[in-house]
């Protein structure tokens, strides 16, 4: 089965499954906090120090150890390999808003963009991962991504059927919707003569969501791995934080 097609399966998968617990009193509020603390780690490290600013915009160097376990830690929410978010992402910021942006609110429906049912099939997956990454290693994780997703959900259900919902499908969920959050909030924008696009800062949001409060600063210099200036300036960067002090490769 192709990736995209298991891809469909999957985000189905962890949509149906916490909305359909609901109505059962399924629901533990402390695992819920848990479960949504858990999704903010993996969020914070895998996504945005891993796939967006290591894999997709090459903002650091990091050491072997680090890359893999960046490439590793995000399968936890199923939010793509790194090969597969590395190509939407460079897509969305080479085309921003334009027909050719694989999310761009001004072209595709809201509807389609929370459901993911915008099509990426068209782009290319050989994505220009900064030099030294360790590319058959990607593509054994791009071949095998749903075999890894899957002994995950099997290991969390040996441990207990309630993991499954509380470690995948919740934190899965809501990473999702984070994420179509990011795609749409990002780009309400008028149009910007700088970047050429819609993105938009929302200073507020960086507290706690730095790439939605800095989403216009990053599309002006998307390389950067600091979006947000620092607490100083009242725009604090967690990510930042991390990269400057773990992930980051000293010279
Ligand atoms: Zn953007
Ligand atoms: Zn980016």
């Amino acid at each position: 089965m192709s990736y995209e097609i298991l891809r469909r399966i999957f985000s189905l998968a962890y949509f149906i499954i916490p909305v359909s617990l609901i109505p059962f009193g399924f629901y533990e509020w402390h695992m819920v906090l848990i479960s949504l603390l858990f999704y903010y780690i993996v969020v914070f490290i895998g996504v945005e120090c891993g796939l967006h600013r290591y894999f997709t915009h090459n903002s650091y160097k990091t050491t072997r150890f680090w890359e893999y376990f960046l490439s590793i830690f995000p399968i936890f929410l199923t939010i793509g390999s790194p090969i597969a978010w590395t190509a939407i992402h460079r897509a969305h910021h080479r085309k921003s808003d334009t027909e050719l942006d694989p999310h761009s609110p001004k072209y595709i429906p809201l509807w389609r963009i929370f459901t993911v049912t915008w099509s990426a099939d068209h782009l290319s997956l050989k994505v220009g991962f900064a030099r030294g990454v360790d590319f058959k290693f990607q593509k054994f994780l791009h071949d095998h991504y749903y075999k890894l997703v899957s002994l995950y959900i099997l290991l969390l259900g040996l441990i207990g059927l309630e993991y499954i919902v509380y470690f995948w499908a919740l934190p899965s969920l809501v990473a999702h919707v984070y994420q179509q959050v990011v795609n749409t909030l990002g780009h309400s924008a008028d149009y910007n003569e700088d970047t050429k696009d819609h993105s938009r800062d929302i200073k507020f949001l960086g507290f706690i969501f730095p790439i939605i409060g800095y989403h216009h600063q990053h599309h002006l210099v998307p390389q950067a791995h600091r979006i947000g200036k620092g607490l100083k300036h009242l725009e604090p960067d967690f990510p930042a934080f991390l990269i400057e002090k773990i992930f980051m490769k000293k010279q």
